[in-house]
């Protein structure tokens, strides 16, 4: 496909502006400096309204998401987005606020919805996960992650203690380890014991110590197995003088089943952008709001919205920050990402307390169905019952040559979008499954057959796969070159 500079054509234009029918003016001293004027044209494609209209909706068919086909990428829950949440978002009283009005004098009273929204949000957020308080500024979950390391650091030094090492199991999101190292902290591995998939308590207990500030976990972890120890861990933990937190992304599988906060773990993020189905990947922004029990609530980011009893009919307010001298401050421009928030808060209301249950249920079947039908495909590290997403390596298919990133390619063709391979790191040839709710009978059993049909191939010609895809307009790419042979000159 030719770009959008190759299409262009010298003097063709788009639109057609009226003559100017007022003076133009030069306001002294308002005008721009002639040193800050352009001397060159600038250098843009020139193309009618139709060439235009042709090249995105051309763009657009080449990308690939949910409202296409089965989108199974592990640990990302990428879900149906119900569209009813994107008109609630687009209203004109959400959509046309400023974000500076509700801070602005008696401004709150043309923001009360907004307000609500976000005093809202925060509550059916503590009521799904058993915290005390959240914060919706955090704009991604590595974002949250973030944000729960510098509590858990103001936390520690309010406290005195000097604690420099966060523990991390070794199937964690690479996000994990990284939140903690932006944080200041040095990053200890804990690591899995192989029987059973699950974080080694005997050599937690043995590594935790003085100098731990916390341990990030994943329940269920990212091999999709649900560890049914949280509270001796947290134990474990706390005894030690440090804080246990909660890598959220996975609340899919446990929405009305498990609340970390009931557990002991004292911090955690959500991805609203995951688990309460609002657009990601390509689609949207994403938001990572940080839960906390009531002892950590004053080192939350400013501003907070608070309930108010002002005696003029409005509810909610932002409190004075002043009120929250331990507060790490804001983490985000304004409140984070609004209109996401509103999109989550929108779908929790639609689904209900029962529809959320309903929903994780159905996200465990699905994945187990998956899981099953494929165990006389491809090799299980871990074939028991899994939660919301299943881990499986293509190892045998590696003994004739064909790969993780091979099968990934061959779904491609087959109008899938691939799972995550190679993670986690500890399943050698791993391919990683989250079909979602979302997803009816007649979609798994499509995507059952193609991956039953790609093993099929790797058996009798394995060559063939290396070629996948051959469906699309790029074939297979270097995905490293771009990054090592880095070229940005532009025209
Ligand atoms: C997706 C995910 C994250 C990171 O969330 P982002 O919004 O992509 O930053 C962290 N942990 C787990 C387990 C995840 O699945």
């Amino acid at each position: 496909m030719r770009t959008i500079f190759e299409k262009s054509t010298s003097g063709r234009r788009g639109v057609t502006l009226p003559r100017c029918d007022v003076p133009v003016v030069d306001t002294d001293g308002r005008s721009i400096p002639d040193r800050c004027k352009r001397t060159s044209p600038l250098n843009l494609c020139e193309l009618s309204e139709l060439d235009v209209v042709r090249h995105f909706t051309a763009l657009s068919r080449m990308n690939f998401g949910v409202d296409n086909n089965l989108y199974p990428l592990g640990s990302c829950t990428m879900k149906y987005n119900p569209k009813v949440c994107e008109r609630i978002a687009a209203q004109n009283g959400f959509s046309s606020i400023h974000p500076m009005m509700a801070r602005l004098a008696g401004g709150h009273r043309h923001t009360q919805g907004a307000l609500a929204v976000v005093h809202g949000l925060e509550g059916l957020l503590c009521r799904v996960t058993g915290m005390d308080a959240f914060t919706l500024q955090p704009m991604a979950g590595a974002h949250g992650e973030l944000t729960g390391m510098m509590l858990i650091a103001a936390y520690h030094r309010k406290t005195g203690a000097v604690r420099r090492e966060v523990l991390i199991p070794d199937e964690a999101h690479g996000t994990n380890p990284a939140s903690a190292a932006a944080a200041g902290y040095a990053v200890r591995t804990v690591p899995t014991d192989t029987g059973s998939g699950l974080l080694d308590v005997e050599k937690l207990r043995e590594i935790t110590g003085d100098g731990t500030a916390a341990l990030m976990m994943t329940n269920p972890n990212t091999l999709g197995l649900f560890n049914p120890r949280a509270a001796e861990i947290a134990e474990i933990v706390h005894s030690r003088g440090a804080l246990l937190y909660c890598d959220g992304a996975n609340m899919n599988a446990v929405m009305g089943k498990f609340r970390p906060g009931d557990c002991g773990f004292d911090v955690m993020h959500v991805n609203l952008h995951k688990t309460f189905a609002t657009p990601h990947g390509g689609g949207g922004p994403g938001s990572g709001p940080v839960g906390v029990k009531a002892f950590l609530e004053p080192f939350l980011p400013t501003p907070r919205v608070v309930r108010v009893n002002a005696g003029d009919g409005l509810g909610y307010a932002f409190a004075p920050d002043d009120g929250y001298p331990d507060s790490i401050g804001p983490v985000a421009p304004f409140y984070g990402n609004f209109s996401v928030c509103l999109k989550a808060y929108a779908y929790i209301l639609m689904m209900g307390g029962k529809g959320l249950l309903e929903a994780s249920e159905q996200a465990v079947l699905n994945a187990n169905y998956v899981m099953r039908s494929l165990l006389g495909f491809y090799e299980a590290p871990y074939p028991k019952t899994c939660m919301h997403e299943c881990v499986l390596s293509a190892a045998r298919q590696a003994e004739a040559g064909v790969r993780a990133v091979d099968i990934a390619k061959a779904l491609i063709d087959r109008g899938f979008h691939p799972p995550t391979v190679y993670f986690p790191l500890i399943v050698k040839e791993a391919l990683m499954f989250e079909p979602t709710e979302t997803e009816g009978k007649e979609a798994l059993d499509a995507f059952i057959g193609a991956m039953a049909e790609i093993a099929g191939i790797a058996a009798s010609d394995p060559k063939s796969l290396h070629a996948c895809p051959a469906t699309t307009p790029v074939g297979r790419m270097d995905e490293a070159r771009a990054a090592r042979e880095m070229d940005v000159a532009f025209l």
